[in-house]
């Protein structure tokens, strides 16, 4: 039953407000129920998973590419493997396709051998280096010199995910206010005034605790909260991402990647779950939240020719598109993903996250496993 917040037992407090229904958020509120009542999830959207959580490749990445010791590599890591015994559990399908990183030249093998120990150094130990004869053996109808192999790379669909952690969130008395957009957030001294829309109405409620998993829109909840987001380098950046679809038989059976880009992992070939294949996506950053697709098809098809030479021969149609969260703009370097208790600014019971974008749905999980961590070290403390 889709419940907006008005529609629930009238309350005028409540303990914990976590702020998007998205993949973090649920994974968060389905941590948290475990050992707190009272917890509250606020979706602006009318069901919940419906911006970045569904708008993304479904690749449950084995953690090779993020700086060793930043959160974007333990949390993948450690989430890959959270999410493979989720699937040995049968409580979510997931598939080990394994995936292969792809570079040919004299350059590459020394790009794909520094990203290889990378990997090592994050903990991932699956990796090898495959060469022309090997990558054949494993994809026919790819054409590279060298790859990387990371067996314990897969796929999953990224509903089931949040499906799951939102059934176990409910069950354990997690309520979820749908079409419930906050508005304001102000900490009074004590605890955090909440305001907002719920199906049109106007509400305002008392929470001892606030967590903004709100993904594109989480810089200005921490603004609401008072945080100067400029300051504390919490500004969003969006950065887009365009899928084609490739009709027909895919041509591969695993993950298929270039080197990683500046900005993203490259224009790489991704098999679903249903068995089709998408391309994509590419990375441009864009001033709005507009998921219309406007990049143009040769771009997709010209990003993987050179290593899946039989692609040119297909036929590919727009398929759909994601925004990353991105605290790295144009301009900078490596930015890791933001997650903080906000007690040190004064703003007691404030736990934000912020710029999670990929691999945020392989670290899902963890991430719900750290937040929660830190919400009874911190807060609950
Ligand atoms: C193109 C692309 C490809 C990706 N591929 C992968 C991949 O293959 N593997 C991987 O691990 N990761 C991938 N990611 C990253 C992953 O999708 C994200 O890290 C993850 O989905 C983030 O989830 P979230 O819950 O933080 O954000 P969201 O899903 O955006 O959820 C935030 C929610 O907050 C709600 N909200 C916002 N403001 C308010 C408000 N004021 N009041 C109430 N609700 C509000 C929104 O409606 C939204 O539902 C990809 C991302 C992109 C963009």
């Amino acid at each position: 039953m889709i419940l907006s917040w008005l529609q629930l037992p009238i309350v005028d407090r409540i303990n914990i407000a976590i702020i998007g229904g998205g993949v973090i958020g649920l994974s968060i509120a389905e941590q948290l129920s475990r050992r707190e009542s009272d917890v509250y999830v606020f979706e602006r959207n009318s069901n919940v998973g419906m911006e970045t959580s569904s708008r993304n490749s479904g690749v449950i990445h084995s953690g090779i590419y993020y700086p060793p010791g930043s959160l974007k590599a333990t949390l993948s890591v450690k989430g890959r493997d959270m999410i493979y015994r989720l699937c040995e559990k049968r409580d979510i399908q997931c598939k080990k396709i394994g995936k292969l990183i792809v570079g040919s030249g004299e350059n590459a093998v020394v790009q794909l051998e520094r990203l290889l120990k990378n990997g090592e150094a994050n903990g991932v130990n699956d990796l090898s280096i495959k060469y022309r004869d090997e990558i054949k053996k494993i994809e026919p109808k790819v054409e590279a010199d060298y790859a990387i192999y990371s067996p314990s790379s897969g796929i999953l669909e990224p509903y089931d995910l949040l499906t799951m952690f939102r059934s176990k969130a409910e069950r354990q008395g997690v309520m979820m206010a749908l079409r419930t957009e906050i508005t304001s957030l102000r900490f009074t001294g004590s605890d955090f005034e909440i305001s907002g829309i719920s199906s049109g109405s106007r509400f305002t409620v008392a929470a001892n605790t606030v967590i903004n998993a709100a993904g594109l829109y989480s810089d200005r909840i921490a603004r609401m909260a008072g945080i100067d987001i400029d300051s504390a380098g919490y500004r969003l950046h969006y950065c887009k991402g365009d899928y084609f679809r490739v009709s027909g038989k895919p041509p591969i059976k695993s993950l298929v990647y270039p080197l990683p880009q500046e900005f993203s992992l490259g224009i790489h070939l991704s098999p679903d779950m249903a068995g089709s294949l998408r391309l994509g996506p590419n990375a441009y950053y864009v001033d709005r939240i507009d998921y219309r697709i406007e990049s143009d098809p040769r771009e997709f098809i010209d990003g993987v020719k050179d290593f899946i030479p039989s692609v040119s021969g297909m036929d590919i149609h727009p398929d759909s598109s994601g925004i990353r969260p991105k605290l790295q703009g144009p301009y900078d370097g490596f930015r890791d993903f933001i997650i903080k208790d906000e007690s040190s600014r004064g703003l007691y019971g404030l736990i934000n996250l912020i710029g999670i974008e990929s691999p945020g749905l392989t670290a899902s999980p963890a991430i719900g496993d750290f937040v929660a961590d830190m919400y009874f070290r911190e807060i609950k403390g």
